[in-house]
């Protein structure tokens, strides 16, 4: 009888290499025309990674955001905007979007914690009212995803208990970031070395990896923000994320874009219509909500070997993409028209 399980034990793993094996074995070798994949991250670079800045410090605006800008790197910055620095500082926070590469994030209005599900209704939903229609409104997307970081608060001031925060947050489109701990620029971690390493982490695992930072130096003013890094480990931090970009090793985004595109990922699925010789056809889903999940997924697709470059056509967009080994790299919407692909004449 036990050799027998041992027996049946042994066969069930021989089957599940085997059916693993061919699994694969077609999906690596299918070169097939219209054959398509849904890149990982988006323009199918290696990991994504964040850099998250809190509480609206002035380093942020007079150093973060112009360095950021210059480097073409986005950020997410979780505001606070019923305390006095932002009060001040408003109408800059509100001109410094128009250099791009910056999302703004609900930090709630004061800081000072939530008391119950009837406080939130202030404390964290004014921020987001905030957001959408002052501080950063996307026209046609009033209801759009917003992130949603939760403040470290002296203890006993927040007592809002989680499953309420939970309803706050999903009744109007809030999505949590991920925790500080471990995260933390100058709280957990000092060295250049080690923020660094963290974006290592996320290259070699495919995957995720953010920083959460404070204040940052300003050399020559009498004031410093809180937790205020050195422009000497700053500057070189921005440098090294540039050049991972431009390597395309990292997708360094901000945080909804960065769950808008994980979320349609892992809801994905592509569809074949019809592949010949002239003509490639798509057809592209995902099961989210297309109201809130509107970020285009980057796809790869297998064309014929005598075309060089393509064009892209889904509903009223058009691109041009040019072909490297047979395969063509490119954006499309998900639950959108289907995308048709063709050789450029
Ligand atoms: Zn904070």
């Amino acid at each position: 009888m036990i050799k027998s399980i041992h027996q049946t034990i042994r066969l069930i793993f021989a089957i599940c290499i085997l059916v693993n094996f061919t699994r694969t074995a077609s999906a690596s070798a299918d070169d097939s025309t219209g054959a398509t994949r849904v890149a990982s991250w988006k323009d199918d670079r290696t990991a994504a990674f964040m850099l998250m800045f809190d509480d609206g410090w002035p380093g942020q605006l007079q150093v973060a955001i112009p360095e950021l800008q210059k480097r073409e790197l986005t950020a997410t910055f979780y505001m606070v905007p019923d305390k006095g620095e932002y009060k001040t500082l408003a109408p800059k926070w509100a001109e410094a979007i128009k250099g791009g590469y910056i999302i703004y994030g609900n930090h709630t209005m004061t800081h000072q914690g939530v008391r119950d599900y009837e406080h939130a209704q202030t404390e964290i939903l004014e921020c987001t009212r905030i957001i959408r229609e002052e501080l950063q409104p996307i026209p046609g997307k009033p209801n759009r995803l917003i992130s949603f970081a939760q403040p470290g608060v002296p203890k006993g001031k927040w007592t809002l208990p989680k499953e309420d925060l939970i309803r706050v947050l999903e009744e109007d489109n809030m999505i949590k970031r991920p925790t500080f701990r471990g995260h933390g620029a100058i709280s957990h971690l000092q060295e250049l070395e080690q923020m660094t390493a963290l974006a290592e982490e996320a290259i070699a695992s495919q995957g995720t990896e953010y920083l959460i930072l404070h204040g940052v130096e300003r050399i020559g003013s009498k004031w410093q923000d809180f937790w205020a890094l050195k422009q000497d480990i700053f500057l070189p931090l921005l440098d090294y994320l540039a050049e991972k970009q431009a390597a395309n090793e990292l997708w360094i985004t901000d945080h909804i874009s960065w769950h808008q595109y994980e979320t349609e990922r892992n809801a994905a699925s592509v569809k074949l219509l019809q592949a010949n010789d002239s003509k490639i056809e798509l057809e592209l889903t995902a099961s989210v909500n297309p109201e809130l999940y509107d970020l285009p997924l980057t796809l790869i697709t297998n064309v014929p070997a005598e075309w060089s470059e393509c064009q892209i056509k889904q509903g009223d967009r058009t691109a041009l993409v040019s072909v490297t080994d047979g395969k063509i790299i490119y954006d499309a919407l998900p639950n959108g028209a289907t995308i048709q692909i063709s050789a450029k004449k």
